[in-house]
């Protein structure tokens, strides 16, 4: 006799499908594991690459200098912080850290977030909330988005790069209080927001201003501060947020900006709050970080014009680098199988450069995102170009 009433299916089972579905549209991820440490050459699953997918922009990642901080850091106050910030689990690393944040972006102060993620969410949903009002720009990072949802302020999404139709919906609404949030430099296309028109279109409406420089802080600027400071801005964005992980080669976040600001975070932003401090060690080794960009400005130097040298390289064999203005170079090709497909082409020739495809862009927006370093030599540039010239 057949049981009337058959168990349900395993909670989890309809993952298996989602799965099997991502990979029939080729969107499914797989993880793989680099031996060794970051840098221009890698190991992949035993295949040496040169490696065009990091984001490891001021060479920092494997400086002998970070490590010697981090390990006289975790000999001295230990490894874990065992709390969060609130609760002591902040040591003399991190205030120091955050002393010479406030110094080399020039504001009053600075905290320290334990990544960059945080940092992001946690200002947006500490600034806005119900009643108020966040315009978002289309090509925003995850983590600014997120804060948006966080916030459960009213989030409006504005066309990228678009200050005029921000403008006009600045105009209209009646929220009580706005907040424009925006990267700095776009993670997938490379080009820069319009700070200058961004600024004074704030300034008009008297909406508060979050720019994101995760990749161009130690990479943009006379002193590496970022986009702000390379047009000049930068004393006319109220909050301004970084991460230690990409050019500085250490972990973490970070937000600028006046003492009250600073303080307003530290009682309200959830994720820093609640969540652990990072180790001091990682505190240590971005210190280090931080005075490498400040004495070898030589290095954000050599990496825009290569990456200025590369751009023009690959426009004259015909490719579409979009708006790239910025040592993120991608390759819009538009469909998700070609991109994977392309991607696949260079790993057989040695050169890894990661296929990007949605949800990470839009539709229709697939691409090869070539990330290039000041580690990079001449020849492994030379390498990728003729790569991808035979494909
Ligand atoms: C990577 C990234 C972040 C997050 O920084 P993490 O320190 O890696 O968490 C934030 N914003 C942008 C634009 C990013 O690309």
């Amino acid at each position: 006799m057949s049981d009337p009433n058959p168990p349900p299916p395993h909670p989890l089972a309809w993952i298996d499908d989602e799965l099997v579905r991502l990979e029939r549209e080729g969107r499914r991820r797989r993880l793989s594991t680099r031996e060794g440490p970051q840098g221009p050459r890698i190991v992949v699953d035993g295949e040496a690459l040169v490696h065009f997918g990091s984001n490891d922009y001021l060479g920092l990642a494997a400086d002998p200098r970070l490590a010697a901080a981090a390990s006289e850091a975790a000999r001295t106050e230990g490894w874990g912080s065992g709390a969060s910030p609130l609760v002591l689990g902040r040591a003399r690393p991190h205030r120091e850290l955050e002393r010479r944040l406030a110094e080399f972006e020039g504001t009053e102060a600075a905290l320290v977030f334990a990544s960059g993620f945080a940092a992001n969410a946690g200002a947006v949903a500490a600034l806005v909330g119900p009643g108020d009002a966040v315009f978002s720009d289309r090509k925003n990072h995850a983590s600014l988005l997120d804060g948006c949802r966080l916030s459960r302020a009213d989030v409006r999404v504005y066309p990228h790069g678009d200050w005029q139709e921000l403008d006009r919906l600045l105009t209209r609404t009646r929220a009580r209080r706005c907040l424009v949030a925006t990267d700095s430099l776009f993670s997938m296309d490379g080009d820069l927001a319009p700070l200058v028109e961004l600024v004074a279109v704030c300034e008009k409406h008297g909406a508060m201003l979050l720019i994101d420089e995760a990749h161009a802080t130690g990479v943009f600027g006379p002193s590496g501060r970022g986009v702000a400071e390379a047009l000049g801005v930068e004393h006319r964005v109220p909050v301004r947020v970084g991460t230690l992980s990409k050019a500085l080669g250490s972990a973490g976040g970070f937000v600028v900006g006046s003492r009250s600001l600073i303080e307003w975070l530290v009682n309200t932003a959830r994720p820093y709050v609640f969540s652990t401090a990072g180790p001091a060690a990682t505190a240590a080794a971005a210190l280090a970080a931080l005075e490498i960009v400040r004495r070898e400005p030589q290095r954000r130097e050599t990496l825009l014009a290569r990456a200025a040298t590369l751009r023009q390289q690959l426009r004259d064999q015909g490719w579409n680098v979009g708006s790239s203005a910025s040592q993120i170079v991608p390759l819009v090709v538009g469909d998700v199988g070609r991109a994977v497909r392309l991607s696949h082409a260079l790993r057989r020739r040695g050169v890894f450069v990661p296929a990007i495809r949605p949800p990470t862009v839009p539709e229709g927006e697939a691409c090869l995102r070539i990330s290039l370093t000041c580690a990079h030599t001449d020849e492994m540039v030379a390498e990728l170009v003729e790569a991808l010239r035979q494909l």
